[in-house]
C-alpha cells in the first residue's frame, strides 16, 4: 500500500493508472476504522482496479463546541488494517494542503443541509460537501462509496455530485452493525459500558417503528413508539426523530414510496445517529 500525503503526488500516481485505463474506487473517511469502513473498502476493491482511501479529520465539518480535538485517532492501527485489506493507496492530506492560508471557497447544498443533523449542526454539511468536492477533484475516481449509516450525508453528496456535474458514481452501502444492532461508529468508543448497553435500543426502536409503519401505515403511532423506546430503554435524550422521504428528506405525512426514519440522540455526552430505510408499496396487505 502506498501512503501519499500531497495532492500533487496523488495525481502523479493516479495518472499512471488512468493512463492504463484502470478504474479507481474511492472511500473518503475520517479514520479510526471499523467494519463499516472496511465493508466500503472491500466493495471498492472488488469493483475496481485501484482503491484509494482518504483519511482526513475535516475541521470545517465540526462545530466550535464539537469533538474535533478529541475525535478518536490511531494511524498505526488504521494503516495495518488497510494493508490487510489490500487497499492500494491511503491518502492522508495535511490541513495545509486542504485549507491553505486564505482559503475561501465552500460548497452549500441548500435546504438538504438545513434539516435534521444540519439543523443542529449548522455548517456541518457545508464542511462535508466542501471536503468531498475537493477530494473528488484530487482523486477523480470512477466510483465513490459511502455508508447508509450517514443517510443525510448520502442525500447531500448525491445532490452535490448531480448539481456540480461530477462524473463519479455514488454508491451507498448498508450500515454495518454490532451483533446487538448498534450501528458501528468511531464515536462508540466514547460510551461507558452501561451507555453501550443502552445504545443497542436505538436500532430496536427503529425496527419497531418500521414494523408499525408496515403493519398499520400510522406514522404517529410508529414515531411515538420509537420515541418511547429511545427515552425509556435507551435512556437517550432525543435531538430529533423524523420520518421523511428518503431521497429529498421532506417530512412524510402519509407513508408511501421510499421511507427514511432517522434519529440523532445523546446517550450521556455522546451523540449518536442511526436510521432505517424501507419501501411502502400500496395499502396494508391483510
Ligand atoms: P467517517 O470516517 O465516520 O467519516 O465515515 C466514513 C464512511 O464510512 C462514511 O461514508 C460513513 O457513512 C461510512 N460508515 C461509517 N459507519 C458505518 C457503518 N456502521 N456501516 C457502514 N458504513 C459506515
Amino acid at each position: 500500500m502506498q501512503i501519499i500525503r500531497t495532492a500533487k503526488r496523488l495525481k502523479q500516481v493516479l495518472d499512471q493508472y488512468r493512463h492504463k485505463s484502470q478504474s479507481i474506487g474511492f472511500v473518503p473517511t475520517m479514520g479510526y476504522f471499523h467494519q463499516g469502513h472496511l465493508a466500503l473498502m472491500r466493495q471498492s476493491i472488488k469493483d475496481h482496479d485501484v482503491t484509494v482511501v482518504s483519511l482526513y479529520v475535516n475541521p470545517t465539518q465540526f462545530g466550535p463546541k464539537e469533538d474535533l480535538t478529541r475525535y478518536p485517532r490511531d494511524l498505526r492501527r488504521d494503516i495495518s488494517l488497510l494493508k490487510k485489506e489490500k487497499v492500494d493507496i491511503l491518502f492522508i492530506p495535511s490541513d495545509n494542503d486542504i485549507y491553505p492560508d486564505g482559503y475561501l471557497t465552500y460548497v452549500e447544498v441548500g435546504k438538504l443541509s438545513a434539516v435534521m443533523c444540519g439543523h443542529f449542526r449548522p455548517g456541518h454539511f457545508r464542511g462535508v460537501a466542501t471536503i468531498v468536492a475537493k477530494l473528488l477533484n484530487m482523486v477523480q475516481p470512477d466510483q465513490m462509496y459511502l455508508g447508509q449509516k450517514d443517510a443525510q450525508q448520502v442525500v447531500v453528496l448525491k445532490k452535490m455530485v448531480a448539481d456540480l456535474n461530477f462524473t463519479v458514481r455514488v454508491t451507498a452501502l448498508p450500515t454495518v452493525r454490532e451483533p446487538d444492532g448498534l450501528a458501528m461508529s468511531s464515536r462508540n468508543t466514547y460510551l461507558s459500558d452501561s451507555e453501550r448497553q443502552q445504545a443497542a435500543f436505538i436500532y430496536q426502536g427503529l425496527q419497531e417503528a418500521k414494523r408499525i409503519c408496515c403493519q398499520t401505515r400510522d406514522i404517529n403511532k410508529a414515531m411515538n413508539a420509537l420515541r418511547q423506546i429511545l427515552k425509556q430503554r435507551a435512556k437517550a435524550r432525543i435531538q430529533y426523530a423524523v420520518c421523511v422521504q428518503a431521497d429529498d428528506l421532506t417530512v412524510l405525512k402519509k407513508l408511501s414510496g421510499k421511507v427514511l426514519i432517522a434519529v440523532a440522540v445523546y446517550i450521556g455526552k455522546t451523540r449518536l445517529i442511526d436510521n432505517i430505510q424501507f419501501v411502502i408499496n400500496g395499502p396494508i396487505k391483510k
